[in-house]
């Protein structure tokens, strides 16, 4: 459908904005704005003065975009000029169209962030939905909210991308903040963590921040995974949760995987970490998927029939956070068109939905979420050595590479600095035959993948 004109495409917006709002207020912001121009996927609108400019762009942006989008996959960015509709705009950047749409959901998501205590208000131990794939790691977080220190000391709780570990983490903090609000509370994400402590280091800060640390009550360190194979950081880590563990203040932490298999980590730490209580959340279940999405609807500003929300609970189930995004998106473009929900049009977004989010990767995505994954630099995977902890990643990523990518052997051999293709199919071969038999293997490839098509 791109090969409508700028005026028709504007047309159909307005007639899609005129439906969801009153005739007076669709007057007041959309008379005499037009598309004045639309390149290379930035389309730029023009409006009559600031204050319209200002309200457009805050109050309906997304809904615009959505519909633009909707018309042409190509959108990325929309401008707001006020008069003058065609003084050309200077190159700004252009937006990739997976960050403007994050944007976009970061924009939506940000208002509900304490900007305080950054945590995220909606997330509370009330609002999470309890099923046999998490009730434990509940359990545990209840308990430990109401007994800081005192009953499961660390709280590690482990589980895939989406799953509800960060949800579960802010629950128990902001349960806690409600009941005694003056205890000391730091949540903080650990690739955060380690970003401070680095300038730390570098600014000779280091003593300041180890106090901050020190002074709480309970420290929540979310997604410790990425805690990397960096002795000084560890090192910091491990001192500050020696201090606070003596003193018998409350730590909670999150990973993706159990402490055992967190191979970029000390012993002394992993063994820190199974010493209190470790709790793990799965994959929901159909009903529980359902009680989720009843859940998240009661906030939306429409409501959609059972047989809409059995039919989302059924076809999606690999995690809740993709689950909830199918929801906003269908619940978004409903909104949008002002249409009563049918079954037929949700069978369609879900479908466009679902083949989104298993776009394609790239070599150099894997690459690096391998990296990452194993705590390795990409010179070191790069690198002729033979040692194990650099073998195995190597070879994973030539499995991924063939197996993600249908690279050929020599392109994998190439791009894995100058490897052999005999050595390609050799790694290739030997983790195929590996894979069936052994589980910890398995689970690491499921993981890697896990993080390479969700960019948790
Ligand atoms: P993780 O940190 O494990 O990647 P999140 O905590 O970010 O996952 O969860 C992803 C989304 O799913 C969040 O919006 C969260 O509110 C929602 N979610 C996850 N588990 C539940 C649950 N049990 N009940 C309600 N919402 C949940
Ligand atoms: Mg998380």
């Amino acid at each position: 459908m791109t090969n409508l004109t700028n005026e028709e495409i504007w047309k159909t917006v307005l007639s899609e904005m005129e439906m969801s709002l009153s005739k007076a207020s669709f007057i007041t912001w959309f008379k005499d704005t037009r598309i004045v121009s639309k390149e290379n996927g930035q389309i730029v609108i023009s409006v009559p003065n600031g204050f319209v400019k200002e309200w457009v762009q805050n109050k309906f942006n997304k809904r615009i975009f959505l519909c633009l989008k909707q018309m042409d996959e190509n959108i990325r960015e929309i401008n707001y000029v006020v008069g003058n509709p065609f003084i050309k705009l200077p190159d700004s950047k252009i937006l990739t169209k997976e960050i403007q749409l994050e944007q976009i959901q970061e924009i939506s998501v940000d208002a509900d962030i304490d900007p305080k205590t950054n945590l995220n208000r909606k997330y509370t131990l009330d609002s999470f939905v309890v099923g046999t794939s998490n009730e434990l790691a509940y359990a545990a977080s209840f308990a430990v909210a109401k007994n800081l220190g005192k009953v499961y000391n660390p709280l590690f709780v482990y589980g895939g991308v989406g799953l509800g570990k960060t949800h579960l983490l802010q629950g128990i903090a902001n349960k806690i903040l409600k009941e005694s609000p003056d205890k000391k509370i730091l949540y903080i994400p650990t690739e955060k963590m380690v970003s401070e402590l680095i300038e730390g280091i570098k600014n000779k800060t280091i003593e300041d921040i180890k106090m901050k640390y020190a002074q709480k009550d309970v420290l929540i360190v979310d997604d410790i995974q990425f805690l990397a194979a960096k002795e000084s950081t560890q090192d910091i880590f491990f001192a500050t949760f020696n201090n606070l563990y003596n003193r018998n203040k409350q730590i909670i932490l999150s990973s993706d995987r159990p402490p055992k298999a967190l191979s970029a980590m000390e012993e002394r730490l992993k063994s820190r970490f199974e010493g209190g209580m470790i709790a793990d959340v799965g994959i929901p279940d159909y009903e529980m998927r359902l009680a989720i999405l009843k859940t998240k609807m009661r906030d939306k500003p429409i409501s959609l029939p059972d047989e809409i929300l059995q039919y989302i609970a059924t076809n999606i189930q690999k995690n809740i956070r993709e689950l909830e995004g199918a929801l906003n998106r269908i619940v978004a473009v409903i909104d949008l068109t002002g249409r009563e929900p049918n079954l037929r049009d949700v069978e369609k977004l879900l479908k466009a939905y679902i083949q989104a989010s298993y776009r394609k990767t790239s070599a150099q995505t894997i690459i690096k979420t391998v990296c990452d994954f194993y705590g390795i630099s990409l010179n070191e995977l790069l690198k002729k050595s033979r040692k194990t902890f650099l073998v195995k990643p190597r070879q994973i990523a030539m499995y991924l590479l063939r197996e993600d990518t249908k690279s050929s052997f020599p392109d994998i051999g190439s791009r894995l600095g100058g490897k052999d293709h005999s050595t390609v199919i050799h790694a290739y071969r030997k983790i195929i035959e590996e894979v069936d038999s052994n589980e910890n293997l398995k689970q690491e490839i499921n993981l890697i993948r896990e993080r390479i098509y969700n960019k948790a």
